[in-house]
């Protein structure tokens, strides 16, 4: 960890943290203009949901794990904030599944994707984890995007039963979701259009819910019937009755 990372003790420690990893990610080319918007965004919602990994949001974690786990072709989807917030969790996940990674960002530009796939490629090699890491010579396209964004592998993304997308836009996750493949999201606002699209929404915060998998996933847990609505509203409900309760006064 560099010179700027606060202190364990720190009350918001796990949150400058993370504000640190992207800070450091901005600096080697890794993220878009708009990702601390994107981190803000998500860190409002952490807020209300008290920085902990809610029951729902455990129980949607496991209803993910067991797709992931009972899949043919599962993969993980990466853009430059999950690669900056949890890239080394990511790659343990996908050691777990044996299933490659794949780096599809909104805003692809060659020297990005380089960033990202140095870093990537420097974690793997670190950890001795063996996953491969797709995205540099995208093949395919994903049906119903336009532009750069709807690139991806036709051996990676394309092929894919199961895929995990953390922080994914709700355009792509909504293309995913009519081909037919089941979309796992981390989204933290339960109202995003990702959250909604998704077949499993966990509503955490994405290196809570890394290192839940990390646990739950070697337990290989039974595929069993997910309705995404409830977990959506069981979130909902979370954040509303804790602001309903009497804090002030
Ligand atoms: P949508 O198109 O799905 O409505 P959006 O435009 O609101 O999405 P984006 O800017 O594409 O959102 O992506 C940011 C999303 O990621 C936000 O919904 C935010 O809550 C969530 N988010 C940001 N950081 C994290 C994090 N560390 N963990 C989980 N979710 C996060």
């Amino acid at each position: 960890m560099g010179k700027h990372a606060a202190d364990p003790s720190h009350p918001r420690y796990r949150s400058l943290l993370m504000r640190y990893r992207l800070e450091e990610a901005a600096e080697k080319g890794m993220l878009a203009g708009s990702a601390m918007i994107a981190h803000g965004r998500g860190e409002a919602f952490d807020y209300l949901l008290g920085e902990q990994t809610i029951p729902s949001a455990y129980e949607a974690t496991k209803a993910a794990a067991a797709r992931l786990v009972a899949a043919k072709n599962p993969i993980i989807s990466l853009n430059g904030n999950v690669v900056a917030l949890a890239g080394e969790e990511m790659l343990r996940i996908a050691a777990l599944l044996k299933c490659p990674v794949e780096i599809n960002i909104f805003y692809r530009t060659p020297e990005r994707m380089k960033a990202l796939l140095d870093h990537l490629n420097g974690l793997s090699d670190e950890l001795n984890l063996n996953v491969e890491i797709l995205g540099a010579s995208p093949d395919g396209k994903i049906p119903g995007l336009e532009g750069p964004r709807a690139k991806c592998h036709a051996a990676g993304i394309l092929a894919c039963d199961v895929i995990l997308v953390p922080l994914e836009d709700g355009d792509r996750c909504e293309a995913l979701v009519s081909m037919g493949k089941q979309v796992l999201v981390i989204d933290l606002n339960p109202l995003s259009r990702s959250a909604k699209m998704g077949s499993v929404t966990m509503v955490d915060e994405l290196s809570r819910v890394a290192n839940n998998l990390i646990e739950i996933i070697p337990k290989q847990p039974d595929v069993e019937e997910w309705n995404n609505n409830v977990g959506l509203q069981s979130a909902l409900d979370h954040i509303v009755k804790s602001m309903g309760n009497n804090i002030f006064l």
